[in-house]
């Protein structure tokens, strides 16, 4: 699923390519996808409108469109938006968007001379039309942008929570944007147990999980994000922050660190992956600074 790091890069690779395009003509083969209004009024209500602006919150990708209304894209599982050349009309190649074989759901057709595929395979993924994203229930609940968050402020949001570091991580009532794969880099670096309770966190280990935290996600925007599963970027092609994945799909392989074999446990129905011994729960109170 793509996480923020994903969803920041299909942000700047469409800030590149479509912003002032004007939507001239929308086909719809799986009405499933569109949440918000009903798959006819959303063609009549966005064909001629301009791409503005795009914007990013959480997980969620926003078009500010020339009307003031907002096209919003939940990628959820399978979701992805690939841009490419529009054919002269009778000479798609592609596996005919509409066919059973096709996972094209949405095309949008940008003049002058663009096509955006939206892509989902599972079809869990969300379009909505609509006049403000910020009053969508699940952004309403939704906890600050890791990269808006002060060290102060995080520290206090810790004080109040009594779960484990890993889940609490994934939470997006919490923290915004982060999922499966980052929640594990970010504690593998932090040298810290995806398992212990957040009570139990010395205040070092508060300030090191916050720093690493934002050196991980800036890292994996850098390199366009991680395609390990269905995530790829604008262009088709895949992001490249998969190879600087320390832990997360790498179970049973040496850890880069120790050699120790990285362990995956389930939490909360996730698989979680970490290096026993890097990660280990220090003895007593506060972690040494270079344990070797
Ligand atoms: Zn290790």
């Amino acid at each position: 699923m793509p996480e923020l790091p994903e969803v920041e890069t299909i942000k700047g690779d469409l800030e590149k390519t479509v912003i002032g395009k004007k939507i001239s003509r929308i086909e719809i083969f799986n009405p499933k996808v569109i949440r918000q209004p009903q798959a006819a009024e959303f063609k009549r209500s966005l064909t001629g409108l301009r791409v503005k602006r795009v914007l990013r919150r959480g997980k969620l990708l926003i078009l500010e469109l020339s009307n003031a209304k907002f096209l919003t894209v939940h990628f959820k599982m399978t979701g992805q938006l690939v841009l490419r050349k529009q054919e002269p009309a009778g000479e798609r190649k592609l596996p005919d968007a509409g066919s059973k074989k096709s996972i094209t759901r949405v095309t949008f057709y940008l003049d002058p001379g663009l096509a955006l595929d939206y892509n989902d395979l599972r079809l869990f993924g969300e379009l909505r039309l609509i006049d403000d994203w910020r009053k969508l229930k699940f952004i309403q609940e939704l906890g600050p942008e890791p990269f808006g968050l002060s060290l102060t402020d995080f520290k206090k949001m810790l004080a109040k929570k009594k779960t484990k570091i890993k889940p609490l991580l994934l939470d997006q009532k919490f923290i915004a944007g982060i999922g499966n794969i980052y929640a594990s880099e970010i504690l593998f670096r932090s040298k810290i147990d995806p398992q212990r309770p957040v009570h139990d966190l010395s205040p070092l280990e508060q300030t090191v999980l916050y720093k690493e935290m934002l050196k991980v996600l800036q890292s994996a925007i850098k390199h366009g994000g991680s395609s390990v599963d269905d995530y790829v970027r604008v262009s088709g092609k895949n992001g490249d922050y998969a190879r600087f994945h320390q832990v997360y799909g790498r179970n049973g392989k040496p850890c880069l660190v120790c050699r120790t074999p990285i362990k995956r446990i389930a939490q909360g129905g996730r698989g979680t992956f970490f290096c026993s011994k890097c990660q280990a729960v220090p003895s007593s109170g506060a972690r040494k600074e270079n344990p070797r």
